[in-house]
């Protein structure tokens, strides 16, 4: 019988506590506090930053953890993959072993292979390793120390995959913390041949997916992006708890392990849609359902720790258009109006053993989600009538999530105009700048509106146009007073728009009865 995911976690826990001597921290909020650089929490060494930047002392030398994390937005976004592959999130558990100051590569390697090959009992000739291969632009050598020691630990070195910084130099952000890393990858298939399954190693094939990155923490690029050497060196690693689940559990995707099937069987006994079908091709007849499937059930494990976590759809607008997908998803595939608040139950019930706050706060998550439900439905159905009526003859439009925006109209008349003329469907810099400035469109939904409608976006001509404003600004705007009047003119706008905002608030949370 093969363990559950409960039991992963905690084997993952006690073997860095009992057998090498770590203290147990527990997930931080998924809320970056006191961290303008990311909008989430995207890895597990997030809490630990001022600790590696030598601002604060650690809690302890020998740390193990399982964190919280959130690809969405940023230099580590995922959300354009989720649903459509089998082992990217938006939201997952890393689990880690830390050193801070103490023990080093050699120590770290040596406890994760004897971890996956002991405890979790993985066969080792399914499993590849990389190594960062040095970057002249960063002028970094290759690590070779680290093939040596991959290799003194009896790795066969066609198993030894040296690459550049895209995939072995582990960075948070723009700045912050980062170094070197080394990789274990796992074939999904017993007795691979690795003079043709190497290749596959970081190619995107969901039949050899990375596990664990162990990253050696020993610089800091700051402001600028140079690089300073930090005064002691650090391990931090990551291993994708979802991704460790479904090989322990003999599966070929996250999606079909415990964490995730009981969400499809609530969603389905809910909806009564057709159960899910394990599909992933896109030409197969399943496959938008099955995608439905997997992005609702992401999504409402997205939703249900950012919200146990108090973070709130008005402050964070990526969270917002998470969850209005997420009722779109439930009303037009589903046929279910509130299908979310069945389901967000069923994720605490699956992780609020682990994290306590997705248990203790479920009512307020439950009671967050009405309440944006209601400004959704109220934004839909009182929306001025020309979005609604372009909306509904064009159902894709749906997902750009346009209803509070009134430039829509007369911007995507205009789109439609110029489409033709485009070429290559290449959207050019100066109309998405365009629709920017003179519509009011923010940058997402210009990027959503280009997928939906099949275009591509010029994005160094739109920046170009930017810079180009900018440089306008400065002259028009040298007098002070007109700069009075323009701030003058936004806090009315936004005024205005909190306002709006405020009546759907109070006239739908508190009246309902
Ligand atoms: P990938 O190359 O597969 O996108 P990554 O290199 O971006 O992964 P890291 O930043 O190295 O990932 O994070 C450490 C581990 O976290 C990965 O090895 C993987 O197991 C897991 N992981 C990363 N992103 C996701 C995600 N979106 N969903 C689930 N697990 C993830
Ligand atoms: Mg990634
Ligand atoms: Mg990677
Ligand atoms: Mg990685």
């Amino acid at each position: 019988k093969s363990p559950s995911s409960s039991e992963i976690r905690k084997m993952f826990v006690d073997y860095f506590i009992e057998e090498h001597g770590h203290t147990f921290v527990r997930s931080s909020p998924v809320v970056p506090f006191c961290d303008p650089t990311v909008a989430f929490v995207n890895a597990g060494m997030n809490q630990f930053k001022s600790i590696f930047l030598g601002k604060e002392q650690p809690m302890a030398r020998r740390v193990v953890n399982s964190q919280k994390c959130i690809r969405v937005g940023g230099k580590h976004n995922d959300l354009s993959v989720v649903g459509k592959d089998g082992y990217h999130h938006t939201f997952f558990e890393m689990l880690g072993n830390w050193s801070f100051g103490d023990y080093f590569k050699k120590e770290a390697c040596e406890m994760a292979w004897n971890l996956l090959r002991g405890p979790f009992g993985i066969d080792t000739s399914r499993l590849y390793v990389t190594y960062f291969g040095g970057d002249e632009g960063l002028s970094l050598p290759a690590d070779i120390e680290c093939r040596e020691i991959w290799r003194s630990l009896g790795v066969p070195d066609d198993r030894i995959l040296a690459f550049g910084s895209r995939d072995n130099f582990w960075e948070m952000g723009t700045t912050g913390p980062c170094g070197p890393c080394t990789e274990i990858h796992i074939d999904h298939l017993p007795n691979s041949n690795p003079s043709i399954r190497s290749k596959l190693v970081n190619a995107g094939s969901p039949d050899l997916t990375e596990l664990w990155n162990l990253v050696f923490i020993q610089y800091n690029r700051k402001d600028g992006g140079s690089i300073e050497t930090l005064p002691e060196k650090h391990i931090d690693t990551g291993m994708g708890m979802e991704r460790l689940v479904a090989i322990l559990q003999g599966k070929s995707t996250n999606y079909d392990t415990d964490l995730f099937l009981p969400i499809f069987d609530t969603i389905q006994k809910i909806s009564n849609a057709p159960s899910y079908g394990y599909e992933f091709e896109p030409s197969s007849e399943k496959y938008a359902l099955d995608t439905a499937y997997r992005t609702l059930a992401d999504h409402s494990r997205m939703i249900t720790a950012c919200l146990a976590d108090g973070m709130l759809p008005d402050q964070n607008h990526k969270l917002r258009r998470i969850i209005r997908k997420s009722m779109l998803l439930s009303n037009n595939v589903f046929q279910r109006n509130n299908l979310l608040h069945e389901i967000i139950p069923k994720v605490s019930e699956i992780l609020g053993p682990t994290y306590p706050e997705m248990q203790t706060k479920l009512p307020n998550v439950l009671e967050i989600l009405s309440h944006e439900q209601e400004i959704f439905t109220a934004l839909r159905r009182n929306c001025n009538a020309n979005i609604k009526e372009i909306i509904s003859a064009n159902k894709h439009l749906e997902e750009v999530d346009l209803f509070d925006s009134p430039g829509f109209v007369p911007a995507y008349k205009e789109l439609q105009t110029l489409k033709t003329h485009f070429t290559k469907n290449v959207m050019p810099g100066d109309f998405v700048f365009k629709l920017k400035d003179t519509y009011g469109l923010d940058e997402e939904s210009i990027e959503k509106l280009a997928e939906v409608e099949g275009l591509q976006i010029d994005k160094v001509g739109y920046l170009k146009e930017l810079a180009k404003a900018k440089d306008r600004s400065k002259d028009s705007f040298s007098d002070a007073k007109i700069i009075d009047k323009a701030s003058q003119e936004i806090s009315n706008y936004t005024a205005g728009l909190k306002n709006t905002e405020n009546f759907y608030k109070y006239n739908y949370m508190y009246n309902t009865s």
